[in-house]
């Protein structure tokens, strides 16, 4: 029999007994017990009750609300219930690529700020230039930047730069191909057109909002901002973002590997997606299976982090500590997913601060990342829809081969898509297993079908193309 002491509680429990070979669900355990609120108890300020099978629960900490087994669509609804903490910095420009907007942005000035020519050419008169061969006198020159710029008369014209101020006087521009210069005269052999100037305001006035809250900032929106005036920008700070690795046989790699223990990898996945996402990764020392140093390390995660990754430990084995702990210490809002791979993360929070407990399987977490917390982060963060940053696209892939799907779950196959005329083909290569990291790096896209779904060889799906 072996014993564990709760530190928060100081209530000794049974977690042999607890956990037996076959397990029952210890949600339904923790619901048919709390149905009967009457047998609850309090023991030094911890209430706890008996279940069914005669064990003690600690209901302190435990959430009333943890849902088992949620389809991916209620587990995303589930995860926006906890958001991240939303604070701004205010940054220099040339670093606001791929950041979020944490205030609309107004313009500072006219664009164009004055009338301007969209060609090299002549500012002339339209009404001078009505006949092929119209020779006008040339009064000067209006380069971008100049300052004295000529007045254009009628029968004159004046030599004009591409966004060079417009000569008063002048309503058309012709092409400089379309133009001969003898002495001081020019022939007009084409066309004179207005529509080559660029009116003073036509893209933007001053203090338009032409970048909204919430925006990600792409390099043109980047430029449109630098168009706009603004040298620093308000952006929502990146949040950071904990990964830890739990599990006993992990050691880092370049370290000595022993007979049972493998390369840690999971929180250099982790870490790069959560950099791709726009937040900022801290990844703490690996942990070994342990309820005391995951608690500590937890605790100091929720105390210098905005959210928490964890990844392995969170199935229903006797060592899956991420899971126990957040039960009896934790508020867990969903365990478990109708995904395969993935099917065991779960959601909730440590301390105040939103925590996810990823599969261990490298491709599970991987896979769960991608689908669950990736547009919890951009959502979290105030992205706006059509800008966030992404992980997938979603799209329509013709299979090339069959794909077996999972009774009862999404199911999420590796597969390869490629482009072939007006279809996208999707074909599938290595081993599936989700241990296999591999098999992410020679795929580029997930299948999603549904589940209890087959697919047949020529079948057309739903899939995700990895970006
Ligand atoms: P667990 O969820 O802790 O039972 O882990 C499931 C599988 O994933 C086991 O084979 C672990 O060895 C493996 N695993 C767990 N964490 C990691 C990690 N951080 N990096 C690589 N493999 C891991
Ligand atoms: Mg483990």
């Amino acid at each position: 029999m072996s014993q564990i002491d709760s530190d928060a509680a100081n209530v000794v429990i049974d977690r042999t007994a607890r956990y037996p070979d076959a397990p029952p669900s210890p949600t339904e355990e923790y619901r048919d017990a709390t149905a009967k609120r009457a047998s609850r108890t309090s023991t030094n300020s911890v209430e706890t009750t008996r279940t069914a099978l005669g064990r003690t629960l600690q209901l302190h900490r435990f959430s009333m609300t943890m849902e088992v087994g949620v389809s991916l669509q209620r587990a995303i609804e589930l995860t926006s219930q906890l958001t991240l903490v939303r604070e701004d910095e205010t940054i220099p420009l040339i670093t606001a690529s791929g950041r979020t907007l944490f205030e609309d942005l107004r313009s500072m000035v006219d664009d164009p700020r004055f009338d301007n020519s969209a060609m090299d050419g002549w500012a002339v008169r339209e009404a001078d230039c009505k006949e092929v061969g119209a020779i006008l006198r040339i009064v000067g020159t209006s380069q971008a930047g100049s300052e004295e710029i000529p007045t254009v008369d009628a029968g004159e014209a004046c030599r004009i730069m591409t966004g060079a101020p417009l000569p008063q006087g002048a309503d058309a521009i012709v092409m400089v191909e379309d133009s001969t210069v003898v002495g001081d005269k020019v022939t007009i052999d084409g066309p004179a057109r207005p529509g080559f100037i660029r009116w003073k305001g036509e893209n933007l006035t001053h203090d338009t909002v032409a970048l909204r809250a919430g925006t990600v900032l792409t390099p043109a929106s980047v430029s449109l901002a630098a168009t706009m005036g603004h040298a620093n920008i308000r952006v929502v700070r990146k949040p950071n973002i904990a990964v830890i690795g739990v599990g006993d046989e992990l050691t880092p790699p370049g370290e000595h590997l022993s007979e049972s223990s493998i390369y840690e990898s999971n929180t250099f996945g982790l870490s790069s997606l959560v950099e791709k996402m726009g937040g900022t990764p801290m990844r703490f020392d690996l942990i070994k299976d342990s309820m005391d140093l995951l608690r500590e390390t937890l605790d100091e995660a929720a105390a210098s982090c905005d959210a928490i990754l964890t990844s392995g430990g969170v199935s229903m084995g006797e060592w899956d500590m991420v899971r126990r702990i957040m039960e009896e210490e934790g508020d867990i809002r969903f365990w478990k997913v109708m995904i395969r791979p993935g099917g065991p993360p779960l959601f909730g929070s440590w301390r105040g601060k939103p925590i996810f407990g990823l599969p261990g399987n490298p491709v599970s977490s991987h896979i769960v990342f991608t689908v669950l917390v990736a547009p919890w982060m951009s959502s979290s963060m105030g992205s706006e829809e059509g800008t966030r940053p992404r992980l997938a696209n979603r799209v329509r892939v013709e299979m090339e081969e069959s794909l077996k799907g999972a009774p009862g779950k999404l199911c999420m196959r590796r597969i390869s898509i490629r482009q072939e005329g007006d279809k996208l083909l999707g074909s599938t290569r290595t081993h599936q297993g989700s241990g296999n990291i591999h098999s992410m790096v020679a795929h580029n896209g997930l299948s999603l079908l549904p589940p209890d779904s087959d697919c047949q060889e020529g079948d057309t799906i739903d899939a995700l193309w990895l970006l």
